[in-house]
């Protein structure tokens, strides 16, 4: 195996069998089939990567295609919200499609089936259908309709798509095996009755075609060359194949259908189902709700395209079912972020230090930078004046060596301005700190060049200057479940491990350079972590979603 060969992952390395076996490469071909019953997830975002990483190695068309057979559950607003989010990751389809699009011919050829003998209508209930199935290992019973006559099946069939039959009272079957040792091959069902708009079709068809009738014939008509999906899927691939059998002629090409495993993410749950759940329960705001595993629910939390294609590719494409930590994808965001945020001042828990001997009434406006390397963002001037705010965290009456902030007595920096030590505090009859007295070296300014600005101290803390300080809302969110896998347990749902404390609402004080700052700007805070601003932001008011701390809080969890 080349080098080359060996850092393709295994779908890739399947295509490039394929080509070597003779399969011209003009005809290759590859689609993202999206369901629009919901908004996209992580997860999907696997399968885009996949999808348009291959349309672009191979230099080849990736077309979208939702496939819309289920109008019960099926949207426009969500068809809307997969265009947007594919577009935002950075990708772009070759042609926008709709299995709806093809309803007319999925029942001309199934009008074909009939007359060969291979459909039927059933009319049993679901039950019925359901225990004659039998089981992976006993066969199955075959229906007392599967021997209908051809004109029966027709005239029926035509009347189910006249609408003269009631939804669950009748379906068309293929006729296979009821006694093949692959489940999916006993008989499917190609039709069910649904009387509902569709949000395309409207009320023109009342029968709809099930997925796997579906799907295979969309990538054939589409002349998908490799028709990707889910490990799932699998054991569908024998009925996929045979519908295939039906309809393809010699002289086009055949897709061929290819699993790979979902991707799982820890701490979540990725199915547009129970996310759904989660929406409609109010559990979260919404689909884009920043705790929410969908990609707009990232994009509003602060993630970056690039961070979400970034995770894609180091989590992989694998044969086998796997979770992927979540702090992959923390570290992938924590990573952009550090190259492209300027980095500004704010307290999120703020206690105030009066500097006593600076004098009243003075105010300066130091000169600070953005980043110590991103010179793009220019420089910034940052107010200073007696009274400021700093962490309640970053403040100690007493500590030992290894508290390197603010205790009585000691000296510590404050970012971009003076050298200061606190000299006493005033505490609430609850012995909370209220206010910590501080004197300043006047000399110790950073970057004048004075002897004492040279001087070395332990710590340096952020702070913001109380009187020029700019109120924000900061939503500090966490982990939506408190459960590694909520959806792994055999005797509990996936609700009961929802964490009670994802989001925390505080206000922050911010340093005033961010008075001008937009909607989706995303910055670093000093020593707390990365924010963006929300679009619940107004004019009067700034709201920051906080993407990611600094550090990782659950990892020191766990080694405690
Ligand atoms: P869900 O259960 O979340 O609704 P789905 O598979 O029903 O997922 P579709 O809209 O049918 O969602 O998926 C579109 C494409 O994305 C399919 O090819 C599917 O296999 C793929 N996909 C969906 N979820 C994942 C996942 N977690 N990991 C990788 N690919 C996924
Ligand atoms: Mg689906």
């Amino acid at each position: 195996m080349s080098e080359e060969t060996k850092s393709l992952n295994f779908i890739e390395q399947i295509v490039e069998e394929d080509l070597a076996n003779g399969m011209d490469k003009n005809k290759l071909r590859f689609r993202f089939p999206p369901e629009p019953n919901g908004y996209l997830h992580i997860g999907h975002a696997a399968s885009i990567c996949l999808n348009f990483g291959l349309g672009e190695r191979y230099n080849a068309p990736v077309n979208l295609r939702f496939d819309d057979t289920n109008p019960a559950k099926e949207e426009q607003e969500y068809v809307d919200a997969i265009k947007k989010d594919i577009e935002w990751l950075g990708f772009k389809w070759d042609q926008e499609l709709y299995s709806s699009d093809y309803f007319q011919q999925l029942y001309d050829w199934t009008v074909e089936l009939i007359k060969k003998r291979k459909a039927y209508v059933d009319e049993q209930s679901s039950e019925e259908i359901r225990i004659q199935k039998g089981t992976p290992t006993s066969a199955g019973t075959n229906s007392p309709y599967r021997n209908r006559s051809v004109e029966e099946n027709l005239d029926l069939f035509e009347k189910m798509k006249k609408g003269d039959f009631e939804e669950g009272s009748i379906v068309l079957r293929a006729k296979i095996d009821m006694a093949h040792n692959n489940m999916h091959m006993r008989d499917p069902i190609l039709y069910r009755v649904l009387k509902k708009a569709h949000h395309r079709t409207g009320t023109n068809w009342c029968i709809f075609p099930m997925y796997d009738w579906t799907h295979g014939e969309s990538d054939y008509i589409e002349q998908v060359s490799h028709s990707i999906c889910t490990l799932e899927f699998k054991s569908h691939r024998e009925l996929y194949d045979w519908y295939l059998d039906q309809v393809v002629s010699s002289d086009t090409l055949r897709p061929k259908q290819r699993e790979f495993a979902r991707r799982n993410l820890s701490y979540t749950v990725m199915s547009k189902r129970k996310l759904l759940q989660l929406v409609e329960n109010k559990i979260v705001t919404g689909w884009d709700d920043p705790r929410m595993p969908t990609i707009s629910g990232l994009r509003r939390r602060g993630y970056t395209p690039e961070s979400i294609v970034n995770f894609s590719k180091m989590s992989g494409i694998s044969k086998r079912d796997n979770v992927t930590d979540v702090a992959l994808l923390e570290h992938s965001i924590k990573d952009h972020l550090n190259q492209i945020t300027p980095r500004v001042m704010a307290v999120l828990d703020p206690v105030k230090v009066v500097i006593t001997n600076y004098p009243e009434g003075k105010e300066e406006f130091l000169d600070a930078g953005y980043n110590d390397y991103a010179e793009g963002f220019g420089s910034r001037n940052v107010p200073f004046s007696r009274e400021i705010y700093i962490e309640k965290e970053d403040f100690r009456e007493e500590a030992n060596k290894k508290f390197f902030r603010l205790k009585l007595g000691k000296e510590v920096r404050l970012k971009n301005a003076y050298i200061i030590k606190a000299e006493s505090c005033t505490k609430d009859e609850n012995g909370n700190v209220t206010e910590i007295q501080c004197t300043y070296d006047e000399d110790s300014l950073s970057g004048s060049g004075s002897e004492a600005s040279q001087r070395k101290v332990k710590g340096t803390l952020h702070w913001v200057s109380a009187k020029h300080a700019v109120e924000a809302e900061v939503r500090v969110y966490d982990r939506l479940f408190n459960d590694e896998a909520p959806d792994g347990h055999k005797d509990k749902e996936f609700m009961e491990f929802l964490n009670p404390d994802s989001l925390e609402v505080i206000t922050a004080y911010i340093e005033p350079s961010l008075k001008t700052a937009k909607i989706g700007d995303r910055f670093q805070f000093q020593r707390k972590g990365y924010f963006c601003i929300d679009n619940d932001s107004s004019d009067g008011k700034l709201v920051f979603n906080r993407t990611v701390p600094l550090r990782d809080s659950w990892a020191k969890e766990e080694k405690k």
